[in-house]
């Protein structure tokens, strides 16, 4: 695999990790070996951008065979950096928050769930499923003791800031941001990516729309 330092679109990225379960589907059903037409048939894409996009990384299959499964899916996850597992805590268990922690595949092999915080005393000292929720005013303690590397964030707009800017960013490198509160991509140098479902449908409303041109 190359060791790559050409600027990769956040697309082709997004676009692997649609390959990556792709093939854990398909090593599922027991096949060891997979062509890019089968990943564009599951994947709805092209071949030929399939490939390109994992050349782009020094990526090829066996001519005429395809692609070991097994390697390929190893080969993604260094690319996305899913070789090394990650800790994470989750801060505001609210209506989403809990939601989140009861995703069942939200604890996985790469992303190493541990716990949540809040600031609600009638919260705090609780389990939600399996997930012991702490104190707000132990994140950093916490964050330093168990090196937790990325925080989801799912408390209310008027406390983001504050606790963007409280956090141990000699651990926190990533942080899922679900308020709707437009963070920059890099805040005290932690990556921040902003999630939001009304956004999402706003890009769906202008796909519909281009659609019926
Ligand atoms: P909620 O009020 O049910 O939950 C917020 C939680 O944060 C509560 O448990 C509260 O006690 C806790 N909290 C408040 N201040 C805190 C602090 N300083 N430290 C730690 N915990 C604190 O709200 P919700 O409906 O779960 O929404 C949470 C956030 O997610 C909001 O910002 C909302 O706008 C956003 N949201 C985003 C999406 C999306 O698509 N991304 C969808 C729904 C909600």
């Amino acid at each position: 695999m190359k060791n790559f330092q050409e600027k990769i679109s956040e697309v082709v990225i997004r676009r692997l990790t649609d390959y990556l379960r792709c093939l854990n589907y398909v090593k599922q059903e027991g096949k060891t070996l997979i062509k890019s037409s089968n990943i564009s048939t599951k994947c709805g894409l092209k071949s030929s951008i399939i490939r390109k996009d994992l050349a782009r990384f020094g990526v090829y299959g066996i001519k005429g065979k395809g692609y070991d499964i097994d390697e390929l899916i190893k080969q993604i996850g260094k690319i996305l950096g899913l070789d090394k597992t990650k800790n994470v805590v989750l801060i505001g268990a609210g209506n989403l928050g809990t939601a989140i922690i009861k995703y069942p595949r939200i604890k996985n092999a790469n992303f190493n769930f541990i716990a949540a915080f809040d600031n609600n005393s009638d919260k705090i000292g609780k389990m939600i499923n399996d997930t012991q929720i702490y104190s707000i005013d132990k994140i950093n303690k916490f964050i330093k003791k168990n090196k937790i590397e990325i925080v989801l964030l799912t408390v209310p707009v008027s406390e983001t800031m504050k606790i963007v800017d409280s956090l141990d960013s000699k651990f926190v490198k990533g942080i899922l941001n679900f308020t709707s509160v437009i963070l920059p991509p890099k805040k005290n140098n932690i990556f921040i990516h902003n999630i939001d479902l009304a956004k999402e449908l706003e890009v769906l409303s202008y796909c519909m729309k281009k659609c019926t041109l």
